[in-house]
Formats: C-alpha cells, structure tokens, sequence
C-alpha cells in the first residue's frame, strides 16, 4: 500500500534544503541548495532500489530495469525540485516523491517492470533564474540548444550556461541530452493543482485533458535618463511611464481575449531605480496564456504591438519571446486509464484544464503523456502557505501506481 508517511518524510527532508528557512522554499537551479539536495534525492533513489545517474544539466535519474527489457522505450515519472524565491514544498517535489513511493511499491511488492521505469528529479522547471522555465524537459526533449543556454540570463547578466559550468555541470552537452525518437513509452506527472478547484468540489484528484499554452515576452526599453526636478515634462524620455503603458495594455489583451486567457507581469527591473532620476531603461516580463493557440497567438501579437508602439525619438524598445508552447492535449489513453483507476479505487477524480505550465507539455511533444493534479489547501502555491495533506497526495500516487503498473506491464515475481 501506498504510505503517506514515507512521502511526508522525504518532502519535509528535501524541504531542508532552503535558502530561507522558516520563509519558504527557496531552492533556485544551481544554488547551493540544489547542491545540497541532490545527493539527498540520489540516496533516497538508491533506497528504493534504482539505479542512478546524473546528467549534464544535473537531472537526476534512478532507473528500474533488467537486462531484458533495457532496450524498451522507458515510462519516465517525476517533477522538478527547484523553486520560486519563497515558495512552497510542494510544488515539483510532490510528484518526485511521489515516483519514489511507486518505485518503492515495486519494491515492496516484488513487481517486475516489462518496460523501463524511470524516476526523474528535473532541474530549472520555474523559470526563475534565467526568465525560461522548462529547461530540463526541453533539453530532454530535444528542444534546448547550447547557444539557448549562452543567450539566456539571469538579472546580472551572467549567462544559464555559465551558471550551469560554475555548478559543475556540463552545458555544452545539452544536445546530446535527448531521449532519442521512441525512446519514451511515456511520461507521467503528479502536481499540486496551484488552484482552488478540487478543494472547491471536494474531489482527491484532477485529471488533466489539456494543458494551457504558455509563454514569456521579454521587453526592455530604452529611453533617456535625466534629474526628477531639471528635466521638463515635455522634454523626458522616461521608460518606466512606456513599460506601464504596456502593462495596462497587456491586461485589456488578456480580459478582452475572454475566457482561459491571462496575461502577467510578474517582473520588472528599473534603472538606475533611484528616487529622483528619470528611468532610463525598464525590463520586465509578460506572461502570457490560453487554452486556444490562435488566441495565445494574437495575444502576443497584440502586447508586441503595443511594445513597439512605444517607440519613438527618445525610446528604443525591444521584445523576445523566451517561452513558447502551445497548448497541448494529453494522451486520451492515459487520461482514461487513470479514470478508470480512480473509479476502481473509490478516488474522486475531476477532469481539469491546467493553467499552469509543467514539464509535462513539453514531454507531450514526443510521447503520450498523463498528469494528475492532487488539492492545494486554499488554492495557494508558489508561497510559503502552499500545502496538501499527506493522504490527499498518497490518493494521488495510488492512481499513478495502478497506471504505471498498466504501462510498464508489470509482473509479480511469482508468475515469472
Ligand atoms: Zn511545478
């Protein structure tokens, strides 16, 4: 039987490993504390009898095999262990642990595998650090390049590559990370839901159909720095007054978009940031989101426009999209069999949207791919109050446990 209490104990352990203490979780990619948790993740790995390995981006894999079926596409289960500055300790590390607990229910039960099982701890999922979220399933993927990685950088302008090589890892390598075609039978995810809906309608688990389509804009703009008191208002090229002018735009976007479309900006930069200098160059970010691709399109569309609207004598602007994914649909076969599992296990399952990006979208590109979403207390994530009970994630893990016994065909050791 699925244990809770296991789960509870590796969450809490690998929660340890925070920048903020008592604040939160705060384990950015390629942080000391990401340091610190990945010999933490390999030994609880070891411990439920996989095999490990690391690669060149410093995901962690532990793998259940025999020499047989080695060469059989792989059914991959797990999540990423970074965080958000200040979040919680469920979002990513749940579904880590919770591939774990099904490991260790193979092991407890003397299941056979007739297909590879992987259990994957995934680096650099929230996007924090370089302003591009997804980076290990895309570099899974095939949809990562090494120049990527040297043009994508953190709010120092030190590039993802150089971070990746201060933290003894190998970028350059990146495209030899693939799995190659048909390597993957395929993916699976359990995830906090990060929303209110299952609490509402007091259901165990979601089942995701399909996932929103996701990106990120990168804007800068230029204008011309000047004395708050000196400078006339008619003589000013003030970037901040531009960016707000965009971000006002972006939310009229989105609202005038309609239903499942959302546009956020979530960070920007002021420089030189002081009171009484006129801002001289402004950079942020806008989020962009829809369940429908031509409304995901002309809404990116329509916030470049107002971008490039800004410039003029005094004002250069600038946009890239980082982060572009469609909305994606997730394997049919796979939604209905965890359907049928909860069924059959008494487990109230509810079919969701998900609005939020995971790896899980990006692994749907090249294999069939399933997600579960398990209740967030109070629909809170990415704070230090993000919270789901033990057993309400032990519900979730038991449907992930029926289905990858399903995929891989697993076999007990007395019918061999
Ligand atoms: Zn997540």
């Amino acid at each position: 039987m699925v244990q809770a209490v296991r789960i509870q104990k590796d969450l809490e352990a690998l929660n340890e490993f925070t920048a903020t203490p008592g604040q939160g979780t705060t384990r950015l990619s390629y942080s000391a504390e990401a340091a610190k948790a990945r010999p933490f993740i390999k030994e609880i790995m070891v411990k439920a009898g996989l095999t490990v390995r690391e690669d060149a981006l410093g995901n962690i894999f532990g793998r259940l095999s025999t020499p047989e079926i080695d060469h059989k596409p792989i059914v991959l289960v797990g999540s990423h262990y970074d965080s958000v500055p200040n979040g919680g300790m469920f979002d990513g590390p749940a579904g880590i642990m919770a591939g774990l607990e099904v490991a260790r229910l193979f092991q407890d039960q003397g299941l056979v595998p007739q297909y590879p099982l992987e259990i994957v701890a995934m680096v650099e999922e929230e996007g924090t650090s370089f302003n591009s979220g997804l980076l290990a399933s895309r570099a899974l993927c095939g949809f990562l390049t090494y120049e990527d990685l040297q043009k994508l950088q953190d709010q120092n302008g030190l590039s993802a590559a150089e971070h990746i090589t201060n933290a003894g890892y190998h970028p350059e390598e990146v495209e030899k990370l693939a799995y190659p075609p048909k390597a993957l039978k395929a993916f699976l995810e359990l995830h906090i839901e990060q929303g209110p809906i299952l609490e509402n309608l007091k259901k165990d688990v979601g089942i995701v159909d399909v996932i929103v389509g996701i990106s990120q804009l990168q804007v800068v703009i230029q204008g011309k720095a000047g004395h708050a008191g000196t400078t006339p208002m008619g003589m000013r090229s003030d970037a901040l007054l531009s960016a707000s002018r965009v971000i006002a735009t972006a939310e009229k976007i989105a609202i005038e978009a309609g239903e499942y479309c959302v546009a956020t900006v979530g960070r920007l930069n002021v420089y030189p940031n002081g009171s009484n200098v006129i801002p001289d160059k402004v950079t942020f970010t806008v989020d962009i989101r829809s369940k429908f691709k031509d409304k995901l399109d002309a809404m990116i569309a329509a916030v470049k426009a107002s971008v490039h609207a800004e410039a003029n004598s005094g004002i250069t602007v600038s946009e890239h999209l980082t982060l572009y994914v469609e909305p994606t649909e997730l394997s049919t076969v796979i939604v209905n069999n965890f359907r049928e599992q909860s069924n059959r296990l008494g487990i109230l399952e509810e079919p969701m949207v998900s609005g939020a990006g995971h790896d899980a979208m990006i692994f749907a590109k090249v294999t069939d791919v399933g997600l579960i979403f398990v209740p967030s207390k109070d629909g809170i994530s990415h704070h230090p109050a993000e919270w789901t009970d033990y057993d309400e994630i032990a519900k979730g893990v038991e449907v992930l446990f029926e289905t990858v016994k399903v995929l891989t065909e697993a076999k007990g050791k007395s019918n061999d």
